[in-house]
């Protein structure tokens, strides 16, 4: 069978929509401090391949390959990530009479969590490009997912994680063989010590929407999402954002499909769920701002809600604005329950980011923003195994 060929053409920022050359190493905008975006000749992968072609594929993220950024097949780095389950949740659907609740359940990926669909598509591109030794700041699974991709490739990785992440996540980096930095500080402390060193020692930043290819692996969730639902998406996709990589990315996906003609116009409302320790995106939502102040004192035990800084605000604020969506935070003690009751009721072992989800679609039943008959994806992001 011929491999695919991705239909990568350039880069671009989304702010200032200057072009960037896709084969030559890229970060950010300097001049925007902003995110850079993948583009594709959406024309032509339309032509090249299909919804029928896709289902067809092995399992996993490259069944995409046309619109993921990596050129030639032997780069494709795998553990076996994507295509987690959409489970449907009729048990806690109904006890608050949701008919149509799913959960899409990413515990199951390598390492975890979501954060390996990422981290497989930014190590397998910087590998095409050449590039040999990585570091990431990381709340935990970022860290631990980059250690896994990059034992994978072969190739060095050095992970800098506040000393309070979860113990699991510090074990897994050392497992893994990478090089475990502890910060005496929170997720942007340890991004600008990465960030000095990365310039300094030529280490490759894969930090969240500082390179553009993580984005890309995230996006994969939103394609999924379509063809799990027969190429008609959901009501609503409720999302627990930290970086924002994955409502980014999605939102990007769905604007693909509809460019291939694989999907019409219709989308979901995405809801933004942080924690009440820190939340910055509902903040700035709510004040209809363009841009997250940083958040002072960030604490909760939702590690990778824990961004008190984001870099990509802009573009989580328009997804926001775009979809008719919403922002919510949700407290620590909501988050536990949360978690017991996915447990309990649908035997999901859920992260604490992932229950928040859970949590804070409560608030949206009460409020009267989402209704009972609405179709609503929850996304479990990660494992609650790290967290016991
Ligand atoms: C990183 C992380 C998040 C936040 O994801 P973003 O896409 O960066 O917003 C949520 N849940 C878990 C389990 C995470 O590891
Ligand atoms: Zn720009």
């Amino acid at each position: 069978m011929e491999s695919p060929r991705s239909f990568l053409t350039h880069l671009e920022c989304p702010e200032c929509h200057r072009e960037f050359n896709a084969d030559r190493v890229q970060t950010f905008c300097q001049d925007c401090q902003s995110p850079v975006l993948a583009r594709y000749d959406l024309t032509a992968a339309a032509r090249s391949f299909n919804p029928a072609g896709v289902a067809l594929r092995p399992r996993g993220i490259w069944r995409w390959s046309e619109i993921l950024p990596v050129r030639r097949d032997k780069f494709r780095l795998t553990l076996g990530e994507g295509d987690a389950h959409l489970l449907p949740a009729l048990r806690l659907g109904s006890s608050l009479g949701l008919t149509q609740l799913y959960i899409k359940d990413e515990s199951t990926n390598p390492t975890g969590s979501f954060k390996a669909r990422g981290l497989a598509v930014a190590v397998a591109r910087a590998m095409e490009l050449k590039l040999r030794e990585f570091v990431i700041p990381t709340a935990g699974n970022a860290g631990s997912a980059l250690a896994f991709y990059a034992a994978r490739a072969g190739v060095r990785a050095h992970v800098y994680m506040p000393k309070d992440a979860p113990p699991a996540n510090q074990a897994e980096v050392r497992q893994a063989g990478a090089d475990l930095q502890l910060v005496d500080g929170l997720i942007n402390d340890a991004a600008r010590l990465a960030g000095d060193l990365a310039r300094k020692k030529h280490w490759f930043d894969v930090s969240t929407f500082k390179e553009p290819y993580r984005a890309e692996g995230k996006k994969t969730m939103g394609l999924e999402l379509a063809e799990s639902f027969n190429w008609q998406l959901p009501d609503v996709i409720v999302y627990p954002t930290g970086g924002g990589t994955g409502l980014v990315g999605m939102w990007k996906a769905f604007t693909e499909l509809e460019s291939m003609g694989w999907i019409g116009s219709h989308r979901p409302r995405m809801v933004s769920v942080q924690a009440e320790g820190c939340a910055p995106i509902v903040q700035a939502f709510k004040t209809g701002a363009k841009r997250a102040d940083p958040w002072q004192n960030a604490h909760t035990l939702a590690a990778g809600l824990r961004v008190p800084v984001v870099f990509a605000d802009r573009l989580i604020l328009r997804v926001l604005n775009e979809s008719k969506g919403t922002a919510l935070s949700v407290s620590d003690t909501e988050i536990i329950q949360a978690q017991k009751e996915l447990a309990q009721s649908e035997g999901i072992l859920a992260a604490p980011e992932g229950a928040a989800c859970w949590a804070g679609l409560q608030h949206l039943l009460r409020d009267g923003w989402a209704k009972t008959d609405e179709k609503i994806v929850l996304f479990n992001t990660g494992s609650g195994i790290k967290y016991l």
